[in-house]
Protein backbone atom coordinates (compact mmCIF):
# COMPACT_ATOMS: atom_id res chain seq x y z
CA UNK A 1 0.00 0.00 0.00
CA UNK A 2 1.21 3.41 -1.07
CA UNK A 3 1.92 5.48 2.70
CA UNK A 4 -0.25 8.32 1.55
CA UNK A 5 -3.25 6.34 0.49
CA UNK A 6 -6.12 7.90 2.68
CA UNK A 7 -8.09 4.15 5.22
CA UNK A 8 -10.49 5.17 7.42
CA UNK A 9 -12.77 3.34 9.44
CA UNK A 10 -15.94 2.93 11.01
CA UNK A 11 -15.78 0.55 13.77
CA UNK A 12 -19.82 0.11 15.99
CA UNK A 13 -19.79 -1.53 18.92
CA UNK A 14 -22.89 -3.88 18.37
CA UNK A 15 -24.67 -2.98 21.81
CA UNK A 16 -27.54 -1.92 20.51
CA UNK A 17 -29.15 0.34 17.59
CA UNK A 18 -27.20 2.87 15.44
CA UNK A 19 -27.37 5.83 16.78
CA UNK A 20 -27.58 9.34 14.30
CA UNK A 21 -23.91 10.16 16.32
CA UNK A 22 -22.89 6.79 15.03
CA UNK A 23 -24.56 7.20 11.65
CA UNK A 24 -22.85 10.97 11.08
CA UNK A 25 -19.32 9.24 12.46
CA UNK A 26 -19.85 6.55 10.03
CA UNK A 27 -21.24 9.37 6.92
CA UNK A 28 -17.93 11.35 7.34
CA UNK A 29 -15.56 8.64 7.17
CA UNK A 30 -17.22 7.67 4.27
CA UNK A 31 -17.39 11.39 2.94
CA UNK A 32 -13.65 11.79 3.65
CA UNK A 33 -12.45 8.36 1.69
CA UNK A 34 -14.84 9.18 -0.96
CA UNK A 35 -13.40 12.71 -1.33
CA UNK A 36 -9.75 11.45 -1.41
CA UNK A 37 -9.82 8.39 -3.44
CA UNK A 38 -9.67 6.21 -0.24
CA UNK A 39 -10.79 2.95 1.16
CA UNK A 40 -13.77 2.88 3.79
CA UNK A 41 -13.54 -0.07 6.43
CA UNK A 42 -15.95 -1.19 8.08
CA UNK A 43 -14.86 -3.21 11.59
CA UNK A 44 -17.47 -4.54 14.40
CA UNK A 45 -15.77 -4.07 17.71
CA UNK A 46 -17.73 -6.93 19.51
CA UNK A 47 -15.64 -7.50 22.31
CA UNK A 48 -18.01 -6.72 25.12
CA UNK A 49 -19.65 -10.11 25.14
CA UNK A 50 -22.42 -9.23 27.66
CA UNK A 51 -23.71 -6.27 25.55
CA UNK A 52 -22.94 -7.87 22.13
CA UNK A 53 -25.57 -9.22 19.94
CA UNK A 54 -25.79 -10.13 16.35
CA UNK A 55 -29.03 -8.39 16.46
CA UNK A 56 -27.37 -5.43 16.60
CA UNK A 57 -24.84 -6.36 14.06
CA UNK A 58 -27.38 -6.96 11.77
CA UNK A 59 -29.38 -3.59 12.78
CA UNK A 60 -26.11 -1.67 11.94
CA UNK A 61 -25.88 -3.39 8.66
CA UNK A 62 -29.50 -2.74 7.80
CA UNK A 63 -28.78 0.93 9.11
CA UNK A 64 -25.65 1.74 6.98
CA UNK A 65 -27.59 0.19 4.20
CA UNK A 66 -30.64 2.18 3.80
CA UNK A 67 -28.30 5.32 4.93
CA UNK A 68 -26.73 4.13 1.18
CA UNK A 69 -22.92 3.91 3.51
CA UNK A 70 -21.77 1.13 1.54
CA UNK A 71 -18.42 -0.20 3.17
CA UNK A 72 -15.28 -0.96 0.75
CA UNK A 73 -13.64 -3.77 3.23
CA UNK A 74 -15.63 -5.47 6.14
CA UNK A 75 -18.44 -7.87 6.73
CA UNK A 76 -19.35 -9.03 3.47
CA UNK A 77 -22.84 -7.50 2.80
CA UNK A 78 -23.68 -10.72 1.42
CA UNK A 79 -22.62 -13.02 4.26
CA UNK A 80 -22.27 -10.99 7.03
CA UNK A 81 -20.75 -13.82 9.19
CA UNK A 82 -17.72 -13.38 6.81
CA UNK A 83 -15.22 -10.69 6.19
CA UNK A 84 -14.00 -9.39 2.89
CA UNK A 85 -11.03 -7.20 2.43
CA UNK A 86 -6.91 -7.94 2.42
CA UNK A 87 -7.38 -7.90 6.62
CA UNK A 88 -10.00 -10.04 7.90
CA UNK A 89 -11.18 -10.89 9.99
CA UNK A 90 -13.00 -7.25 10.90
CA UNK A 91 -15.22 -8.71 13.82
CA UNK A 92 -13.07 -7.98 16.58
CA UNK A 93 -13.56 -11.56 18.65
CA UNK A 94 -12.00 -12.84 15.44
CA UNK A 95 -9.45 -11.43 16.08
CA UNK A 96 -7.83 -12.41 19.61
CA UNK A 97 -4.91 -14.30 18.55
CA UNK A 98 -3.77 -11.26 17.29
CA UNK A 99 -4.26 -9.54 20.25
CA UNK A 100 -3.07 -12.06 22.69
CA UNK A 101 0.07 -11.97 20.27
CA UNK A 102 0.39 -8.50 20.46
CA UNK A 103 -0.63 -8.34 24.24
CA UNK A 104 2.50 -10.53 25.00
CA UNK A 105 5.02 -7.97 22.65
CA UNK A 106 3.81 -5.04 25.21
CA UNK A 107 4.67 -7.68 28.17
CA UNK A 108 8.48 -7.64 27.04
CA UNK A 109 8.58 -4.67 26.37
CA UNK A 110 8.13 -4.19 30.06
CA UNK A 111 5.30 -1.31 30.07
CA UNK A 112 2.58 -3.40 31.41
CA UNK A 113 1.98 -4.23 34.89
CA UNK A 114 0.21 -6.87 36.54
CA UNK A 115 -2.70 -5.13 39.09
CA UNK A 116 -4.33 -7.20 41.62
CA UNK A 117 -6.51 -4.58 43.49
CA UNK A 118 -10.34 -5.90 43.44
CA UNK A 119 -13.08 -3.90 42.77
CA UNK A 120 -13.85 -3.45 46.19
CA UNK A 121 -10.21 -1.44 46.57
CA UNK A 122 -10.86 0.41 43.53
CA UNK A 123 -14.11 1.44 44.43
CA UNK A 124 -12.97 2.46 48.42
CA UNK A 125 -9.96 4.76 46.30
CA UNK A 126 -12.51 6.45 44.25
CA UNK A 127 -15.02 7.41 47.21
CA UNK A 128 -11.53 8.53 49.00
CA UNK A 129 -10.58 10.87 46.18
CA UNK A 130 -13.58 11.98 45.84
CA UNK A 131 -14.12 12.87 49.55
CA UNK A 132 -10.76 14.82 48.99
CA UNK A 133 -11.61 16.87 45.53
CA UNK A 134 -9.18 14.55 43.84
CA UNK A 135 -10.27 13.39 40.33
CA UNK A 136 -10.89 9.62 41.08
CA UNK A 137 -7.16 8.17 39.00
CA UNK A 138 -5.76 4.34 39.81
CA UNK A 139 -3.32 4.81 42.99
CA UNK A 140 -0.41 2.90 40.95
CA UNK A 141 -0.91 0.78 44.29
CA UNK A 142 0.69 -2.10 42.22
CA UNK A 143 3.09 -0.74 39.74
CA UNK A 144 6.10 -1.81 41.52
CA UNK A 145 4.61 -5.22 43.34
CA UNK A 146 7.93 -7.69 44.28
CA UNK A 147 7.00 -11.21 42.87
CA UNK A 148 6.76 -11.96 46.72
CA UNK A 149 3.60 -9.40 46.79
CA UNK A 150 2.60 -11.12 43.37
CA UNK A 151 2.53 -14.59 44.36
CA UNK A 152 0.66 -13.86 47.69
CA UNK A 153 -2.01 -11.97 45.79
CA UNK A 154 -2.19 -15.28 43.18
CA UNK A 155 -2.43 -17.36 46.81
CA UNK A 156 -5.13 -15.04 48.08
CA UNK A 157 -6.64 -16.42 44.82
CA UNK A 158 -6.85 -12.96 43.03
CA UNK A 159 -6.71 -12.49 39.47
CA UNK A 160 -4.07 -9.78 37.66
CA UNK A 161 -5.31 -7.34 35.51
CA UNK A 162 -2.43 -5.46 32.78
CA UNK A 163 -2.59 -1.76 33.06
CA UNK A 164 -0.23 0.28 31.18
CA UNK A 165 2.55 2.07 32.67
CA UNK A 166 1.91 5.73 31.82
CA UNK A 167 4.96 7.89 31.75
CA UNK A 168 5.00 10.39 34.85
CA UNK A 169 6.94 13.38 33.59
CA UNK A 170 5.77 13.31 29.77
CA UNK A 171 2.38 14.92 28.77
CA UNK A 172 1.03 13.92 25.57
CA UNK A 173 -0.35 15.46 22.44
CA UNK A 174 -1.34 14.78 19.41
CA UNK A 175 -2.68 17.15 16.29
CA UNK A 176 -6.21 16.59 15.59
CA UNK A 177 -7.62 17.79 12.09
CA UNK A 178 -11.09 19.26 13.67
CA UNK A 179 -9.85 20.12 17.67
CA UNK A 180 -6.06 20.85 16.55
CA UNK A 181 -3.38 20.91 19.03
CA UNK A 182 -4.59 18.60 22.18
CA UNK A 183 -2.53 18.19 25.14
CA UNK A 184 -3.24 15.96 28.09
CA UNK A 185 -0.68 16.74 30.78
CA UNK A 186 1.02 14.03 32.96
CA UNK A 187 -1.12 13.67 36.27
CA UNK A 188 -4.44 14.14 33.97
CA UNK A 189 -3.28 9.95 32.80
CA UNK A 190 -4.22 6.88 34.81
CA UNK A 191 -2.10 3.84 34.29
CA UNK A 192 -5.29 2.06 32.12
CA UNK A 193 -6.13 -1.79 31.60
CA UNK A 194 -4.65 -2.79 28.51
CA UNK A 195 -5.67 -6.93 29.57
CA UNK A 196 -8.60 -7.26 31.68
CA UNK A 197 -8.55 -10.49 34.54
CA UNK A 198 -10.37 -12.64 32.00
CA UNK A 199 -6.96 -12.46 29.72
CA UNK A 200 -9.18 -10.01 27.32
CA UNK A 201 -7.96 -7.09 25.68
CA UNK A 202 -9.67 -3.59 26.85
CA UNK A 203 -11.19 -1.66 23.70
CA UNK A 204 -8.13 0.75 23.32
CA UNK A 205 -5.45 -2.22 23.35
CA UNK A 206 -7.54 -3.50 20.05
CA UNK A 207 -8.17 -0.42 18.63
CA UNK A 208 -4.74 0.73 18.18
CA UNK A 209 -3.66 -2.87 17.28
CA UNK A 210 -6.87 -3.27 14.48
CA UNK A 211 -5.78 0.74 13.62
CA UNK A 212 -2.71 -0.32 12.38
CA UNK A 213 -2.54 -3.26 11.51
CA UNK A 214 -5.50 -2.65 9.22
CA UNK A 215 -3.23 0.56 7.83
CA UNK A 216 -5.88 3.38 9.08
CA UNK A 217 -4.67 6.53 7.98
CA UNK A 218 -6.97 9.01 9.46
CA UNK A 219 -9.40 8.09 12.60
CA UNK A 220 -12.25 10.22 12.39
CA UNK A 221 -14.78 9.41 15.77
CA UNK A 222 -16.59 11.47 17.98
CA UNK A 223 -15.07 13.52 20.56
CA UNK A 224 -16.79 11.13 23.37
CA UNK A 225 -13.51 9.48 22.45
CA UNK A 226 -10.82 12.32 23.01
CA UNK A 227 -10.12 10.55 26.79
CA UNK A 228 -9.02 7.46 24.77
CA UNK A 229 -6.97 9.02 22.28
CA UNK A 230 -3.91 9.70 24.72
CA UNK A 231 -3.55 6.22 25.75
CA UNK A 232 -4.28 5.05 21.99
CA UNK A 233 -0.99 7.24 21.39
CA UNK A 234 0.95 5.76 24.02
CA UNK A 235 0.16 2.38 22.81
CA UNK A 236 1.15 3.44 19.50
CA UNK A 237 4.37 4.92 21.24
CA UNK A 238 5.31 1.48 23.26
CA UNK A 239 4.78 -0.60 19.93
CA UNK A 240 7.00 1.62 18.03
CA UNK A 241 4.35 2.41 15.72
CA UNK A 242 3.65 5.70 13.73
CA UNK A 243 -0.41 7.10 14.76
CA UNK A 244 -3.01 7.72 12.79
CA UNK A 245 -4.05 11.39 12.15
CA UNK A 246 -6.87 12.10 14.44
CA UNK A 247 -10.40 13.74 13.98
CA UNK A 248 -13.18 13.93 16.55
CA UNK A 249 -15.84 15.20 15.46
CA UNK A 250 -18.27 17.03 17.79
CA UNK A 251 -20.92 15.51 19.47
CA UNK A 252 -25.11 16.11 18.95
CA UNK A 253 -27.19 17.52 21.66
CA UNK A 254 -30.74 18.03 21.62
CA UNK A 255 -32.62 21.44 21.91
CA UNK A 256 -31.95 21.84 25.76
CA UNK A 257 -28.24 20.96 25.75
CA UNK A 258 -28.00 17.46 26.90
CA UNK A 259 -27.06 14.59 24.44
CA UNK A 260 -29.28 13.79 22.44
CA UNK A 261 -31.25 10.94 23.65
CA UNK A 262 -34.79 9.30 23.32
CA UNK A 263 -36.10 12.06 25.40
CA UNK A 264 -35.37 13.89 22.84
CA UNK A 265 -37.35 11.96 19.88
CA UNK A 266 -35.84 9.01 17.42
CA UNK A 267 -32.41 8.46 17.92
CA UNK A 268 -32.03 5.24 16.38
CA UNK A 269 -31.56 5.15 12.66
CA UNK A 270 -33.92 2.67 11.96
CA UNK A 271 -36.54 4.93 13.93
CA UNK A 272 -36.03 7.69 11.59
CA UNK A 273 -37.14 5.00 8.37
CA UNK A 274 -39.83 3.72 10.49
CA UNK A 275 -41.69 7.42 11.40
CA UNK A 276 -41.27 7.71 7.37
CA UNK A 277 -37.92 9.62 6.68
CA UNK A 278 -35.95 8.98 3.53
CA UNK A 279 -32.66 8.38 3.86
CA UNK A 280 -31.36 10.95 1.61
CA UNK A 281 -32.94 14.02 3.48
CA UNK A 282 -30.99 11.85 6.89
CA UNK A 283 -27.76 11.90 5.03
CA UNK A 284 -28.53 15.53 4.28
CA UNK A 285 -29.50 16.80 7.86
CA UNK A 286 -26.14 14.69 9.43
CA UNK A 287 -23.51 15.95 6.63
CA UNK A 288 -24.54 19.72 7.74
CA UNK A 289 -24.58 18.94 11.34
CA UNK A 290 -21.54 20.51 12.69
CA UNK A 291 -20.22 20.56 9.29
CA UNK A 292 -20.25 24.60 8.16
CA UNK A 293 -20.96 25.40 4.34
CA UNK A 294 -20.93 28.42 3.53
CA UNK A 295 -24.83 28.13 2.50
CA UNK A 296 -25.33 25.71 5.29
CA UNK A 297 -28.94 25.61 4.09
CA UNK A 298 -27.74 23.61 0.60
CA UNK A 299 -29.89 20.66 -0.10
CA UNK A 300 -27.68 18.15 -1.82
CA UNK A 301 -28.31 16.16 -4.41
CA UNK A 302 -27.90 13.10 -2.69
CA UNK A 303 -30.77 11.32 -3.84
CA UNK A 304 -28.84 11.47 -7.14
CA UNK A 305 -25.42 10.14 -6.02
CA UNK A 306 -22.96 11.07 -3.55
CA UNK A 307 -21.07 13.98 -5.85
CA UNK A 308 -22.24 17.20 -4.52
CA UNK A 309 -21.85 15.91 -1.10
CA UNK A 310 -18.24 14.69 -1.41
CA UNK A 311 -17.70 17.61 -2.85
CA UNK A 312 -18.88 20.03 -0.28
CA UNK A 313 -17.72 17.85 2.25
CA UNK A 314 -14.36 19.37 4.51
CA UNK A 315 -13.46 17.74 7.48
CA UNK A 316 -11.56 21.09 8.34
CA UNK A 317 -14.58 22.60 8.06
CA UNK A 318 -15.87 20.54 11.19
CA UNK A 319 -16.88 22.81 14.50
CA UNK A 320 -15.46 22.03 17.90
CA UNK A 321 -18.55 22.95 19.52
CA UNK A 322 -21.51 20.54 19.89
CA UNK A 323 -24.18 20.47 16.61
CA UNK A 324 -27.94 20.89 18.17
CA UNK A 325 -30.06 18.17 16.68
CA UNK A 326 -33.22 19.90 14.77
CA UNK A 327 -35.82 18.13 14.58
CA UNK A 328 -38.03 20.68 12.41
CA UNK A 329 -35.17 21.29 10.16
CA UNK A 330 -34.74 18.05 9.21
CA UNK A 331 -38.19 16.96 8.69
CA UNK A 332 -38.29 20.22 6.40
CA UNK A 333 -35.83 18.73 4.40
CA UNK A 334 -37.35 15.29 4.39
CA UNK A 335 -40.75 17.17 2.62
CA UNK A 336 -38.42 18.49 -0.03
CA UNK A 337 -36.92 15.54 -0.93
CA UNK A 338 -40.54 13.71 -0.67
CA UNK A 339 -41.67 16.20 -3.36
CA UNK A 340 -38.60 15.28 -5.65
CA UNK A 341 -39.63 11.73 -6.25
CA UNK A 342 -41.14 10.30 -9.18
CA UNK A 343 -44.90 9.15 -8.81
CA UNK A 344 -43.07 5.63 -9.00
CA UNK A 345 -40.84 6.31 -6.02
CA UNK A 346 -43.11 7.74 -4.17
CA UNK A 347 -45.82 5.19 -4.10
CA UNK A 348 -42.60 2.86 -3.17
CA UNK A 349 -41.67 4.86 -0.78
CA UNK A 350 -45.11 5.60 1.13
CA UNK A 351 -46.56 1.84 0.54
CA UNK A 352 -45.27 0.58 4.19
CA UNK A 353 -47.60 3.19 5.27
CA UNK A 354 -50.38 2.39 3.29
CA UNK A 355 -51.56 -1.19 5.14
CA UNK A 356 -55.14 -1.31 4.54
CA UNK A 357 -55.25 0.57 1.03
CA UNK A 358 -57.62 -1.81 -1.05
CA UNK A 359 -56.85 -0.38 -4.11
CA UNK A 360 -55.13 -1.00 -7.29
CA UNK A 361 -51.57 0.24 -7.53
CA UNK A 362 -52.58 2.14 -10.38
CA UNK A 363 -55.01 4.05 -8.42
CA UNK A 364 -53.04 4.15 -5.84
CA UNK A 365 -49.95 5.57 -7.55
CA UNK A 366 -52.17 8.92 -9.08
CA UNK A 367 -53.62 9.60 -5.28
CA UNK A 368 -50.60 9.27 -3.34
CA UNK A 369 -48.78 11.96 -5.80
CA UNK A 370 -51.89 14.22 -5.92
CA UNK A 371 -50.98 15.11 -1.87
CA UNK A 372 -47.25 15.28 -2.61
CA UNK A 373 -46.62 18.74 -1.49
CA UNK A 374 -48.45 18.31 1.35
CA UNK A 375 -45.83 15.79 2.66
CA UNK A 376 -43.72 16.35 5.55
CA UNK A 377 -43.04 12.83 6.55
CA UNK A 378 -43.76 9.44 4.06
CA UNK A 379 -45.85 8.45 7.20
CA UNK A 380 -48.29 11.66 6.31
CA UNK A 381 -49.55 9.49 3.86
CA UNK A 382 -52.81 7.69 5.56
CA UNK A 383 -53.71 10.80 7.10
CA UNK A 384 -53.67 12.94 3.47
CA UNK A 385 -55.64 9.91 1.91
CA UNK A 386 -58.04 8.58 4.64
CA UNK A 387 -60.19 9.01 2.22
CA UNK A 388 -59.07 6.61 0.09
CA UNK A 389 -58.18 3.90 2.52
CA UNK A 390 -61.35 3.56 4.93
CA UNK A 391 -65.39 4.63 4.29
CA UNK A 392 -65.57 5.90 7.60
CA UNK A 393 -63.67 8.81 7.53
CA UNK A 394 -64.42 11.94 9.36
CA UNK A 395 -66.49 14.94 7.84
CA UNK A 396 -65.04 18.30 8.64
CA UNK A 397 -68.86 19.97 8.48
CA UNK A 398 -67.63 23.43 9.44
CA UNK A 399 -66.30 23.50 6.18
CA UNK A 400 -69.40 23.05 4.36
CA UNK A 401 -71.47 24.80 6.36
CA UNK A 402 -68.98 28.22 5.72
CA UNK A 403 -69.83 27.47 1.75
CA UNK A 404 -73.34 28.70 2.75
CA UNK A 405 -74.76 26.73 -0.79
CA UNK A 406 -78.21 27.46 -0.97
CA UNK A 407 -80.67 24.28 -2.07
CA UNK A 408 -77.41 21.73 -0.65
CA UNK A 409 -79.82 19.19 -0.47
CA UNK A 410 -81.14 19.20 -3.97
CA UNK A 411 -77.73 19.45 -5.61
CA UNK A 412 -76.90 16.83 -3.32
CA UNK A 413 -80.30 14.33 -5.19
CA UNK A 414 -78.99 15.68 -8.51
CA UNK A 415 -75.01 14.49 -7.68
CA UNK A 416 -76.56 11.30 -7.22
CA UNK A 417 -78.98 10.92 -9.86
CA UNK A 418 -76.28 12.34 -12.49
CA UNK A 419 -73.77 9.92 -11.45
CA UNK A 420 -76.13 7.38 -11.23
CA UNK A 421 -76.73 8.02 -15.14
CA UNK A 422 -73.44 8.04 -15.93
CA UNK A 423 -71.72 5.60 -17.59
CA UNK A 424 -68.76 6.10 -18.84
CA UNK A 425 -66.95 7.37 -15.42
CA UNK A 426 -63.73 8.75 -16.62
CA UNK A 427 -62.61 12.16 -15.15
CA UNK A 428 -62.96 13.87 -18.44
CA UNK A 429 -66.67 12.39 -18.29
CA UNK A 430 -67.33 13.50 -14.63
CA UNK A 431 -65.79 17.20 -15.34
CA UNK A 432 -68.08 17.37 -18.24
CA UNK A 433 -71.43 16.31 -15.84
CA UNK A 434 -70.47 18.78 -13.12
CA UNK A 435 -70.17 21.76 -15.47
CA UNK A 436 -73.52 20.60 -16.80
CA UNK A 437 -75.27 20.55 -13.78
CA UNK A 438 -73.86 23.25 -12.48
CA UNK A 439 -75.34 25.10 -15.79
CA UNK A 440 -79.07 23.75 -15.31
CA UNK A 441 -79.38 24.41 -11.77
CA UNK A 442 -77.91 27.88 -12.34
CA UNK A 443 -75.22 27.54 -9.88
CA UNK A 444 -71.15 28.79 -9.80
CA UNK A 445 -69.31 25.27 -10.85
CA UNK A 446 -67.76 25.16 -7.70
CA UNK A 447 -71.04 25.17 -5.60
CA UNK A 448 -71.46 21.94 -7.33
CA UNK A 449 -68.01 20.62 -7.27
CA UNK A 450 -67.39 21.30 -3.38
CA UNK A 451 -70.30 19.29 -2.10
CA UNK A 452 -69.29 16.06 -4.40
CA UNK A 453 -65.36 16.86 -2.93
CA UNK A 454 -67.38 16.83 0.63
CA UNK A 455 -69.03 13.79 -0.03
CA UNK A 456 -66.16 12.16 -1.20
CA UNK A 457 -63.83 13.13 0.98
CA UNK A 458 -65.34 14.74 3.97
CA UNK A 459 -63.40 17.69 3.56
CA UNK A 460 -63.00 20.70 0.52
CA UNK A 461 -59.12 20.26 0.36
CA UNK A 462 -57.67 17.42 -1.23
CA UNK A 463 -56.47 16.25 -5.03
CA UNK A 464 -57.99 16.87 -8.54
CA UNK A 465 -61.82 16.31 -7.66
CA UNK A 466 -62.10 14.17 -11.22
CA UNK A 467 -59.21 12.18 -10.60
CA UNK A 468 -60.16 11.44 -7.48
CA UNK A 469 -64.13 10.70 -8.18
CA UNK A 470 -62.71 8.15 -11.38
CA UNK A 471 -60.28 6.79 -9.16
CA UNK A 472 -62.68 5.95 -6.43
CA UNK A 473 -65.11 4.49 -8.91
CA UNK A 474 -68.54 4.52 -9.92
CA UNK A 475 -69.79 2.71 -7.24
CA UNK A 476 -68.18 4.27 -3.97
CA UNK A 477 -68.52 7.59 -5.17
CA UNK A 478 -72.25 6.91 -5.17
CA UNK A 479 -72.44 4.88 -2.25
CA UNK A 480 -70.24 8.01 -0.23
CA UNK A 481 -73.25 10.29 -1.38
CA UNK A 482 -75.44 8.04 0.31
CA UNK A 483 -73.64 7.75 3.28
CA UNK A 484 -73.11 11.81 3.46
CA UNK A 485 -76.97 11.81 2.77
CA UNK A 486 -77.53 10.41 6.14
CA UNK A 487 -74.76 11.85 8.35
CA UNK A 488 -76.22 15.66 7.08
CA UNK A 489 -79.57 15.11 8.04
CA UNK A 490 -78.36 13.86 11.63
CA UNK A 491 -75.83 16.71 11.49
CA UNK A 492 -78.66 18.54 10.28
CA UNK A 493 -77.26 20.81 7.29
CA UNK A 494 -79.61 21.12 4.75
N1 LIG B 1 -16.32 0.83 19.26
C1 LIG B 1 -16.14 2.22 19.54
C2 LIG B 1 -17.51 2.87 19.64
O1 LIG B 1 -18.47 2.31 19.16
C3 LIG B 1 -15.33 2.84 18.45
C4 LIG B 1 -14.52 3.98 18.83
C5 LIG B 1 -13.54 4.36 17.76
O2 LIG B 1 -13.99 4.75 16.68
O3 LIG B 1 -12.36 4.25 18.03
O4 LIG B 1 -17.66 3.93 20.20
Amino acid sequence: MASNQVRVRFAPSPTGFLHVGGARTALFNFLFAKKLKGTFVLRIEDTDEMRSSDQSTLQIFESMKWLGLSWDEGPDPEDPAKSKGPHAPYFQMQRVDLYRKHAEELKAKGVLYECYCSEEELDADRKHAMLEKRPPRYSKRCRHLTDEQKAKAQAQGRKAVYRFAVPTDQEVAFDDIVRERVVFPADQLEDFIVIKSSGGPTYNFCCVVDDHLMEISHVIRGDDHISNTPKQVLLYKAFGWQPPKFAHISMILGADGSRLSKRHGATGVMDFREQGYLPYAVVNYLALLGFATTDSQDIFDTDKGWDMLVEKFELERCQKSPAVFDYTKLTWMNGIYIRRLSKDQLLDAVRPYLTGAAAPVSQLKEFVALEQEKYQLLSDAPKLLDFFFTETYAYRWEELKALKIEGLEQVYQELEAECAKLVDFSCAAIEQMLKGLAKRLGKKNAHVFHPLRFAVSGRLQGPSLFHMAEALGKDKVISRLKRLALERVAAGIS
